[in-house]
């Protein structure tokens, strides 16, 4: 069975690295694995890949035939990698890109490769056409929402609910990517308690993550030993074992304060 999940989360709170980190784990336990980066930014397979890759996008203006070489990079372990790419920043719409790309991986038949795990890295901002793309078009059967326990990171994705409940999308899980704030852990399982799910993962704040980020790897590759890589390696594992989807329910904005700053006091 291929699993198709997508990653949401406020912009900088850890997606990207947590789709590169999660397909290094499945492709070190030989699945099949294709990460989708669906972020004009295209830098979700960077630590995969070694560098950046080109965009389907930007390969599209100079060949309008492009081969399956041509977009797709074989990263880390035989990772699929894929970077849509989009408009330049302040022009036209993010979705346009990420419909480009999956066209086009479609007619080239890569959807019907021996694929195991299908990962889409998507723009978190809720008012942006590229937050409904990989579920209004059912590219993805599950999605993940990433935050910490700040304010604005809840906020964030107690919004992307709202995106999710609209498309009636399958919610898999909460990841909490520490930022070593009070109560973190507390503060976010109580979140996705209240939105009517768990968390499914938690990875700590660490630093090693961003050093193997400035190597352009993945932490899984560099320091497979570490505490960080088994931190992956459980989420990984929850993650494919889960059994438990359900279509969120967000909290209104009252609500949303008032359960934040109950853990203030
Ligand atoms: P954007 O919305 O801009 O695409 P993003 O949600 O994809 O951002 P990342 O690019 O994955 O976020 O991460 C932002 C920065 O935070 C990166 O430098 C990354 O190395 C760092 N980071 C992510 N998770 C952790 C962690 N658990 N510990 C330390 N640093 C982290
Ligand atoms: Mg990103």
């Amino acid at each position: 069975m291929i699993k198709k999940i997508a990653i949401y989360g406020k912009g900088g709170i850890g997606k990207s690295t947590t789709v590169a980190n999660l397909s290094a784990v499945y492709a070190n336990n030989d699945l099949n694995c294709l990460v989708i980066g669906c972020d004009p930014k295209a830098d979700t397979t960077r630590t995969l890949c070694g560098r950046r890759i080109p965009t389907v996008v930007d390969t599209l203006k100079n060949n309008r035939k492009p081969s399956e070489e041509d977009i797709i990079v074989k990263g880390y372990n035989d990772i699929l990698c894929v970077e849509s790419g989009g408009p330049e920043p302040g022009v036209g719409c993010a979705g346009r890109g990420v419909i480009v790309a999956m066209k086009r991986l479609e007619n080239l038949g890569v959807f019907d490769k021996d694929l195991d795990v299908v990962i889409y890295d998507v723009l978190g901002d809720v008012v942006c056409g590229g937050f409904s793309v990989p579920l209004r078009e059912k590219y993805a059967d599950e999605v993940i929402i990433v935050t910490s326990g700040e304010y604005m990171s809840l906020y964030a994705a107690n919004n992307i609910v709202k995106g999710i409940k609209k498309l009636k999308g399958n919610l898999s899980g909460i990841i909490c990517n520490c930022r070593n704030v009070d109560h973190e852990k507390e503060i976010v399982s109580e979140f996705a308690s209240k939105i009517g799910t768990r968390i499914i993962g938690t990875i700590n704040r660490s630093n090693l993550i961003q050093e193997s980020e400035l190597d352009a790897k993945t932490v899984v590759e560099k320091y497979p030993e570490s505490k960080e890589a088994s931190e992956y390696e459980s989420l990984a594992t929850n993650i494919m074992e889960n059994k438990v989807f359900t279509t969120p329910e967000p909290m209104d904005d009252e609500e949303f304060e008032k359960f934040f700053k109950s853990f203030l006091e």
